[in-house]
């Protein structure tokens, strides 16, 4: 392809609504357009490099015997209310109405739509297992689309779904996807890792993420170096320790003390002197038409992803001020664990485990106490964990402090089993002669957010540097000066070479300066470069480099430069550890 016809408008200003590189990258190398908020156009370049994604994902998914289909972007409310998440799902999911107004979904997955193919299609345990994929664009009305394309509104992902006559090959092909995930992810030049998660709107119990590890993402990841536990934030657990008090320890009584206008453990704290991690937080939540009151340590925070599932409740809910106010008959900020009305759940996150003497509010406007005991001042109805963990945090496999780190998540599998099958009636002939529901799995991935944790990954101060596998073009032939007809005629024996030895190569044929040429070849990134000047010329050799270490500059005859290339190249396409990181 030649520059002056491949349509990449490339910026020298950085957009000024792009927080994160990958964004700024994607906008300035020619890749992205923005048309609405969350809602881009995929240029020439950045559509080579989806298409390149798109491959290694079918090739891996085609290994384990997955079969490429393509469902409906649009979805009859019908099928959705069958397993309610028509309500389930919220502002989430785009809706809209046809000509006789009947309700639709912009598919945000695709769980309903495919079940509802497999229940009418698949008759008996014979035809299991069978995993189905697409590659397809979903809708998500975000709350906050942002980073470019790494939340849109509108985007790409693979999805896939797996059936199964038992948990066997449930488990099966649940191993299969996560390595096909594995090796597709080294594939891309990514380093990633696959976490423990929690399920969110899609469902069922286990279930892992694959993180791409960055300081912008937005998940947050909790690993071992010792023993390998990683999870996700919604997911990772406290280590456990007893919830009594040590025995023979002298518990003060229960007393209240004045602390007016003093509503925050930090102020109460200072106005006490007592540390932070000696208070209870008294938070209420509504779920399901009751009022619980979750007890967690004054210096930590409640996790409402754990908290869900700590409660097995869909969603978890603050209550209002309002009803505080009915509960605990004091304003807010001087809710306590004691003396709550008999209909209030209390609930006590282990962070409290083994705690007494403590400061609570003492659920009447101005006033705190102290010495309270759990156990004798107030019996929690469960104890559960639902804090939010911080780095350093014991392991709760092994007890080794925890690490934090950020992440982007780029992909996440589940194990379904019934959540879907079974409400909509999704049944197989068993070979004991029994209809069952079918078991399953579903596997997620985001391609258009790959391309963006990609370039998180591997970039530098001037540019992307793309990996081999998914560069948009494998080489990019730079002639310095267009007037000198040498120049122009060994470069473009070079770019014919190049193409013939199969290399997919990009011929600078614009006539600007050779600054800005440079400049637009680090921004855009093409991993190899030959660059064609008269000077070299005069002793018959051009120069070649790479995008990640340019200063490793070889000079070689234009034949030879070409075979150079296309060895490396050959090598990297494969993907894997061959392309130095940096960024
Ligand atoms: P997130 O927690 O980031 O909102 P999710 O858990 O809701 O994502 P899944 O339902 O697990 O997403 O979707 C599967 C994959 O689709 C995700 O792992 C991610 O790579 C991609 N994805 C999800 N939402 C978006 C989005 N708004 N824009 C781009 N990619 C997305
Ligand atoms: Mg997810």
């Amino acid at each position: 392809m030649r520059w002056t016809r491949a349509f990449i408008p490339t910026l020298k200003e950085d957009p000024a609504d792009a927080e994160v590189v990958s964004h700024r990258l994607m906008v300035r190398a020619g890749l992205l357009r923005q048309v609405a908020r969350g809602i881009y156009s995929y240029l020439p370049l950045c559509q080579r490099v989806i298409l390149k994604i798109d491959e290694i994902v079918r090739q891996e998914l085609e290994r384990i015997g997955a079969i490429e289909l393509m469902l409906p972007i649009l979805h009859p409310a019908e099928l959705w209310r069958e397993t309610g998440r028509w309500d389930l799902y919220g502002p989430l999911m785009m809706r809209l109405a046809d000509r006789h107004d009947r309700q639709y979904a912009l598919g945000p997955t695709h769980e309903e739509v495919v079940t509802d193919l497999v229940r009418h299609e698949v008759r008996s345990y014979r035809q299991l297992p069978l995993s189905l994929y697409q590659i397809q664009t979903k809708f998500r009305d975000e709350i906050r689309p942002r980073f470019g394309v790494m939340r849109g509104r509108e985007f790409t992902m693979k999805d896939a779904y797996s059936f199964h006559a038992d948990e066997v090959s449930l488990d099966a092909t649940y191993g299969e996807f996560r390595e096909a995930y594995s090796r597709i992810f080294t594939r891309c030049g990514l380093a990633f890792r696959d976490v423990e998660a929690s399920a969110g709107e899609i469902g069922g119990d286990v279930n892992h993420e694959f993180m791409v590890l960055v300081d912008t993402g937005e998940s947050v990841v909790f690993s071992c170096p010792s023993c390998g536990y990683a999870a996700s934030s919604g997911r990772a657990e406290a280590a456990r320790v007893a919830h009594e008090p040590p025995a023979g320890r002298d518990a003060k009584p229960l007393e209240e003390v004045a602390t007016p206008g003093k509503t925050t453990v930090e102020e109460v704290s200072e106005l006490l002197a007592r540390d932070p991690s000696e208070f209870v937080k008294t938070l209420l939540f509504q779920m399901d038409g009751r009022t619980v009151a979750v007890l967690v340590r004054g210096d930590r925070e409640i996790d409402e992803e754990k908290l869900g599932r700590a409660l097995a409740v869909d969603r978890v809910e603050m209550a209002g001020s309002e009803r505080v106010r009915e509960v605990t008959g004091a304003d807010v900020g001087f809710a306590g664990p004691h003396g709550l009305p008999k209909d209030v759940r209390v609930v006590a996150d282990y962070s409290l485990a083994g705690r007494g003497n403590l400061v609570a509010g003492a659920n009447r406007t101005g006033f705190h106490v102290t010495g309270l005991e759990i156990g004798r001042d107030v019996e929690p109805e469960d104890w559960i964990d639902a804090v939010r963990l911080v780095g350093g945090d014991p392991c709760p496999r092994c007890g080794t402090a925890l690490d934090e780190t950020r992440g982007i998540e780029v992909g996440h599998i589940f194990k379904l089993g019934t959540k879907y099958s079974e409400p909509m009636g999704a049944t197989f002939l068993d070979e004991d002669g029994t209809q069952k529901p079918f078991l399953m799995g579903c596997y997620g991935l985001g391609i258009t957010r790959v391309v963006a944790a990609a370039i998180e990954q591997n970039h530098d101060e001037n540019g992307i540097v793309w990996p081999t596998a998914i560069a948009p073009y494998e080489v990019e032939i730079i002639p310095l000066n267009m007037d000198s007809a040498r120049v122009v005629e060994a470069a473009e024996r070079i770019y014919e070479e190049c193409r013939a030895e199969g290399l997919e190569a990009l011929l600078d044929d614009r006539a600007d300066r050779a600054g800005s040429k440079f400049a637009d070849a680090d921004l855009v990134g093409i991993p190899w470069r030959i660059v064609v000047g008269d000077r070299g010329l005069e002793s018959g050799m051009v120069e070649v480099a790479r995008r990640s270490a340019r200063k490793d500059m070889a000079r070689f005859s234009p034949e030879e430069a070409v075979q150079h290339v296309r060895a490396n190249v050959i090598r990297e396409r494969r993907g894997g550890a061959s392309e130095p990181k940096s960024g």
